[in-house]
């Protein structure tokens, strides 16, 4: 049997967390690879291109930021110079309270200080790749098992993993595990065991929009604004519960985005076909024939994603979880560190907490 691959660090978790913590590290020269279950880079980030330009592209993930509060998303877009756009507001609001009933709001949103990437939030991944040495991430490779090992001098760790289907061990000194902890709960198997106390903290601690459904409908022009309405809409009545102009920067196509109201076991109990019939149908209630014009319909259930949500999720869509102050940073003397937005103690839950928590866990490894 050949020896473990082995490297000094190794990051389970290729979202921004993850690559974020490999791209410094290796600006100091260590010796790292990400391993990342899924297909593709980028776990929660995700914005797929829906028009011609190489920028037109849509989040169906974390789509809104807010520089001015996020210091260090503004310092990581400026360094990687990545542009930023304001959040459409111009126009009025919509309020929906049933099917009949549709209050307006002159010039209101709640987006006034929002902002968006230019080429989506994935652009952000793009770039983050291309400072990455070739092979860094290796996709398609769940991690399945952590094993402390007696090794005398040699490296303490082993990582048991799927790498394209096939069983693979990697050896390491220390293991930074960006990815959210319930996540980390339901998918890794430690041994020796952790406390049961932590696991039950893990589980306890929700995944930040988990079990979220987004809907985007694109349009090759944006009646809304003609009407004089920012696209903005709160509905009691649903199934679109928000709705925003989710257009791409650059204009070469444009776009409604919302959430969709209802919960995962709900979504799950409808007709193939009936959510977006109901939802072209509140369109219409809302934006009158122009939203008939829909080009393209793009819909991303995260709740069917085993890498982002767990059962646990299905039920309960908190937007904004409160996350516990006492999520322990590090485990089995700093070899095992933590990181992943819902760890950050600042801005947990958002791209920024994402980073956060990667410097956080910068600081720990180089601590030691
Ligand atoms: C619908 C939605 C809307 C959002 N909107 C916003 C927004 O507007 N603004 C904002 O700031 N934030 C928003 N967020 C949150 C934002 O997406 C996250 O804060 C951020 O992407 C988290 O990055 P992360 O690296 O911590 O975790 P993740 O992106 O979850 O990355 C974890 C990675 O670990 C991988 N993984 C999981 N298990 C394993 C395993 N066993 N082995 C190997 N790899 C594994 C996953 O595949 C994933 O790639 C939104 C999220 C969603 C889902």
């Amino acid at each position: 049997m050949s020896a473990p691959e082995y490297h000094s660090i190794i990051i389970i978790g290729a979202g921004l967390s993850g690559l974020f913590t490999a791209w410094k590290l290796q600006q100091d020269k260590y010796d790292v690879i990400v391993l990342e279950a899924r297909d593709r880079m980028g776990g929660r980030i995700l914005s797929p291109q829906i028009g011609g330009t190489k920028d037109s592209c849509i989040d169906m993930g974390p789509a809104w930021i807010w520089p001015e509060f996020q210091p260090r998303l503004k310092r990581l877009l400026s360094t990687l110079n990545v542009g930023i756009f304001k959040q459409n507001t111009n126009g009025d609001m919509l309020y929906e309270l049933d099917a009949n009933t549709v209050e307006r709001y002159d010039d209101q949103s709640s987006h006034e200080m929002s902002y968006r990437i230019e080429g989506g939030a994935n652009k952000l991944l793009k770039i983050l790749q291309t400072e990455l040495i070739d092979k860094t991430v290796l996709l398609n490779t769940p991690v399945k098992s952590i094993h402390k090992i007696n090794s005398g001098s040699g490296p303490g760790l082993n990582i048991n993993a799927l790498k394209d289907g096939k069983p693979k061990t990697y050896s390491t000194n220390q293991i930074v595990l960006a990815l959210p902890p319930r996540i980390i709960d339901s998918t890794i198997n430690f041994h020796p065991s952790l406390p049961a106390e932590l696991s039950r903290l893990w589980e306890n601690t929700p995944t930040w929009m988990a079990g979220h459904c987004k809907m985007v409908f694109i349009y090759e022009k944006p009646f809304w604004r003609k009407q004089k309405l920012s696209g903005e809409v709160f509905s009691r009545y649903g199934p679109l519960t928000e709705i925003y102009d989710g257009s791409p920067a650059d204009e070469s196509c444009f776009a409604l985005t919302s959430f969709v109201g209802l919960n995962a076991d709900q979504r799950k109990q409808m007709k193939s076909g009936q959510l977006i019939d109901m939802s072209l149908a509140q369109l219409q209630r809302l934006f009158g024939e122009g939203s008939k014009m829909v080009k393209d319909i793009q819909i991303k259930d995260w709740s069917l994603d085993q890498y982002t949500t767990t059962e646990t999720d299905l039920s309960s869509m908190p937007r904004h979880p409160q996350y516990p102050a006492n999520m322990p940073r590090a485990l089995w003397s700093d070899q095992l560190i933590l990181a992943g937005t819902e760890t950050a103690r600042e801005h947990g839950g958002y791209i920024e907490g994402a980073i956060e928590s990667a410097q956080e866990a910068l600081a720990l490894i180089r601590s030691t």
